[in-house]
C-alpha cells in the first residue's frame, strides 16, 4: 500500500484500482491531493480555484458507493469512481466558477456542465479544481491569464507552456491525478512537452465541445492531460463519442483505447515490428533548439530499435500552417467573442452613457491585450475587401495542409516530430513579442488545421528541462498513435522523473 505522501503521485488507473480494492479511500486520496496543492500551489499557481469542500463531500459519497460495489462485486460503469480531476478553466462546470482565464467572466457560474464533465462524473470522477489557462486559451505560456502566470514545476522561472499550462503544471507537480486541457493549435501538446507529461489532442469530432468556452470552433478539441499513456487512453475512451449537443461530433463507435494498448503491451522484443513511422523533413527547421533535435533523433532511433520502420516523408505546406492558423483562429475568435458584451455574462462596466458606451467599456476593461489583438486581427481578416485575400485564401491553404497529411498517411502509420521547437522559455522572455510567442506553436498548428490526432509524451531533458516527442496519426486512428506512444514509454524512463519541489 502506498504511503499517504505518495498518493498524489498515482495515475488515474492505479488510483481507481486501489480504490476498488479498498486499499485506499477516495477521501484519503482527495485529501492527499489537496494537501499537495496547499504545499506547492502558492509557488506554481496551477489552479485558479480549488473546490475543497465539494471535492471532499463527493469523495465521501464515492467511498460509500465503492463500499456498496465491493459488497455486490459490481463495479461496472464507474472506472474512475472516487478519482479527483483537474479541469482547465475554459470548460464549464455547473455552479463552479468558470472564467476562461478572463476578467470578463470573473465570478461567472455556468448553469450546466460541459459534456466531457458529465461523462467523467458519470464514470465516477470528482472535480478537485479549475486550472489556469491563457485567457480564452489564447497563448503558449499561460502568461496571458487575467489571474496571474503559472510556473513550470521543473524551473519556477520558466513557463509551463500554454494555454493549458495550469493542467500541465498540476500533472508535473502531482497536484492532481489527471486533467483535461483544450487544444486549438497545440495547447494540450506543447505544455505537455514542456512539463514532461502526456497530452493528447483527439481527432476533430472525436470529443464533444459542448460547454467548452469557444475560441476557434473549427479547431477546438478537449484532450486528456495525464502522467502516462495508459491514463490518456483511459480518459479519451471516457470523454469521446457522439453528442447530440455538438453536431461536429462524429457518430461512430468509440474504441476501448486502453484495450488497444493492452494488446500492444504483450511484451516481446520488437513491439513495433511492421509499424511504419514517418519523419517529416519539414519538422527539422532552423531555429529549433539543438537539444530538441538531438532528443527527437534519439527517440526515432529508439522506435527503430523496437522494430519500427523509419521513413522520411514530406509535408510540403508545413511552412504555411502558422500564417494560416493565425488568420483562421483569430477570425473565428472574433466571432465567438462577440457575445461578451456585459449584458449576457460576467461583470458590466459601471459607466455613464448608452448601451454602446457600456459595451465598449466592459470589453475594454474585461479583455486582456492578447485577446484584443486577436479580435482585431480576426475582424480585419473577415472584413469586406480583405475576406478573399485573407480568410478565403487561408481556408484553401488549410485544405492543402490536410492533403499533405492524407498523402503521408498513405505511406506510414504514424508521424513523429518535436512538439515544441525549444524547451520551456523564461517567464517574460516572449511576452513583448507576439510573433516570437506564435512561433512556439510551429509544430502543433498543422495537425489542428488538418483535424488529425496528435500527442506529446516525455522523451528527454536538456539542462533539466523536459522535451516531448509528438506522435500523429490519421483522423480517428488514435489507437495507432497510442500504441507507438505506449511502446516508447514502456521502454524508456523519462515519464518516471519528477521535478524537485522544495
Ligand atoms: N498557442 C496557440 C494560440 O495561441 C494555440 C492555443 C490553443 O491551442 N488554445 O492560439
Amino acid at each position: 500500500m502506498p504511503t499517504v505522501t505518495k498518493l498524489p503521485e498515482l495515475t488515474a488507473l492505479r488510483a481507481a484500482e486501489l480504490l476498488r480494492a479498498g486499499e485506499i479511500s477516495s477521501v484519503e486520496l482527495t485529501r492527499a491531493v489537496l494537501e499537495r496543492i496547499d504545499a506547492h500551489d502558492n509557488k506554481i499557481h496551477a489552479y485558479l480555484h480549488v473546490t475543497t469542500e465539494r471535492a471532499l463531500e463527493n469523495a465521501a459519497r464515492a467511498d460509500e458507493q465503492l463500499r456498496d460495489a465491493r459488497r455486490t462485486g459490481d463495479h461496472a460503469g464507474s472506472p474512475l469512481r472516487g478519482v479527483p480531476m483537474s479541469i482547465k478553466d475554459v470548460i464549464s462546470t455547473r455552479n463552479v466558477v468558470t472564467t476562461a482565464g478572463s476578467r470578463i467572466l470573473e465570478n461567472f457560474l455556468p448553469v450546466y456542465n460541459a459534456t466531457v464533465i458529465e461523462k467523467l462524473q458519470n464514470a465516477g470522477a470528482l472535480l478537485i479544481g479549475k486550472t489556469n489557462p491563457d485567457e480564452f486559451a489564447m497563448g503558449s505560456s499561460t502568461e496571458n491569464s487575467g489571474y496571474g502566470v503559472t510556473r513550470n514545476p521543473w524551473d519556477l522561472e520558466r513557463v509551463p507552456g500554454g494555454s493549458s499550462g495550469g493542467s500541465a503544471a498540476a500533472m508535473a507537480a502531482d497536484e492532481g491525478i489527471f486533467a483535461l486541457g483544450t487544444d486549438t493549435g497545440g495547447s494540450v501538446r506543447q505544455p505537455a512537452s514542456l512539463t514532461s507529461t502526456v497530452g493528447l489532442r483527439p481527432s476533430y469530432g472525436r470529443v464533444s465541445r459542448w460547454g467548452v468556452i469557444a475560441f476557434a470552433s473549427s479547431l477546438d478539441q478537449v484532450g486528456p492531460m495525464t502522467k502516462d499513456v495508459r491514463d490518456a487512453a483511459l480518459i479519451l475512451s471516457i470523454i469521446a463519442g457522439h453528442d447530440a449537443h455538438d453536431s461536429t461530433t462524429v457518430n461512430a463507435p468509440v474504441p476501448n483505447y486502453l484495450n488497444a494498448l493492452e494488446l500492444a503491451g504483450t511484451i516481446h522484443e520488437s513491439p513495433l515490428r511492421g509499424v511504419r513511422v514517418g519523419v517529416p523533413r519539414e519538422y527539422f527547421v532552423e531555429g529549433m533548439a539543438r537539444a530538441v533535435e538531438t532528443t527527437i533523433r534519439a527517440a526515432i532511433s529508439h522506435l527503430e530499435s523496437l522494430g519500427a520502420e523509419i521513413h522520411e516523408v514530406s509535408l510540403p505546406h508545413t511552412a504555411y500552417a502558422l500564417p494560416t492558423y493565425y488568420i483562421l483562429a483569430p477570425a473565428e475568435a472574433s466571432a465567438n467573442l462577440a457575445r461578451y458584451d456585459g449584458v449576457k455574462y460576467g461583470p458590466r462596466a459601471d459607466v455613464p452613457g448608452d448601451v454602446w458606451d457600456v459595451m465598449r467599456a466592459t470589453r475594454g476593461q474585461g479583455f486582456g491585450p492578447e485577446v484584443k489583438r486577436r479580435i482585431m486581427l480576426g475582424t480585419y481578416a473577415l472584413s469586406t475587401g480583405y475576406y478573399d485575400a485573407y480568410y478565403l485564401k487561408a481556408q484553401k491553404v488549410r485544405t492543402l495542409i490536410k492533403r499533405d497529411f492524407d498523402q503521408a498517411f498513405d505511406q506510414v502509420d504514424v508521424l513523429v516530430s518535436a512538439a515544441s521547437p525549444t524547451p520551456a522559455f523564461r517567464i517574460g522572455e516572449k511576452s513583448d513579442d507576439p510573433l516570437q510567442m506564435y512561433l512556439a506553436d510551429v509544430f502543433t498548428l498543422a495537425q489542428a488545421l488538418a483535424g488529425i490526432p496528435a500527442m506529446s509524451i516525455p522523451a528527454g531533458f536538456s539542462d533539466g528541462l523536459p522535451i516531448g516527442l509528438q506522435l500523429m496519426a490519421r483522423a480517428f486512428e488514435e489507437e495507432k498513435m497510442l500504441r507507438v506512444a505506449y511502446a516508447y514509454e514502456q521502454t524508456t524512463d523519462w515519464h518516471k522523473r519528477k521535478p524537485k519541489l522544495v
